[in-house]
């Protein structure tokens, strides 16, 4: 490879993700420290690529490439604008719906547990009435959530709490009330249906 010619988009997607030849990664790499164009393109697909890579056994997030080539380009000006979609989940479980073994009935106590699916990414929530107060806590079920938090937001205000390093939460407690629940993720925002805390 002549240091002229620039890295192609597929040998950058190799590079980010680990998969080069060692003597091709050298020659790249070269090329890079001397070329701001592809430097610059490898800085951002690493960062959009640690950020939607969710599933290892995927090579090239389809929206990365769609962004590597310039699809988005023009639209935002900063690419975590342009790449952070909103999604809406679905509730895929609620314990309240079991066969009574399988789960809480409504009205007894205990903890509720509802699943959430919005794409690669799915949310466990354990709801659990605590002196007349509801305590939601719970799980983002995707490999990696840096940085992320979940917002809960009702009439009394909203309030919020980080994902630690197992995507796990536990929001402060909340009076009873009509609540909706945001998981805030690097490049996804992910809105939960309506939750309804009765008293
Ligand atoms: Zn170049």
């Amino acid at each position: 490879m002549s240091n002229l010619d620039h890295i192609d988009f597929a040998t950058i997607v190799d590079l980010v993700e680990n998969r080069v030849a060692p003597k091709l990664r050298t020659e790249s790499m070269a090329h890079i420290s001397s070329c701001s164009p592809c430097a610059e393109k490898l800085r951002r697909l690493s960062e959009v690529v640690t950020l939607m890579q969710t599933d290892r056994t995927v090579d090239a997030p389809r929206d990365v490439v769609a962004y590597a080539m310039g699809i988005f380009s023009g639209r935002a000006k900063s690419p975590r604008q342009s790449l952070k979609r909103r999604i809406l989940a679905a509730l895929s479980f609620d314990s309240v719906n079991q066969a009574p073994a399988f789960g809480l009935r409504s009205g007894q106590t205990g903890t509720r547990q509802l699943i959430y699916s919005a794409e690669e990414n799915d949310i466990d929530l354990r709801i659990t009435l605590h002196e007349d107060m509801w305590v939601v806590a719970g799980q983002v079920l995707r490999e990696t959530c840096a940085g992320g938090r979940v917002e809960i937001e009702g009439l009394s205000g909203s309030t919020s709490a980080a994902l630690n390093e197992m995507c796990e939460f536990t929001l402060p407690a909340v009076p009873p009330g009509n609540y909706l629940l945001r998981v805030h993720m690097a490049d996804v925002e992910v809105e939960l249906p309506r939750l309804e805390l009765t008293a």
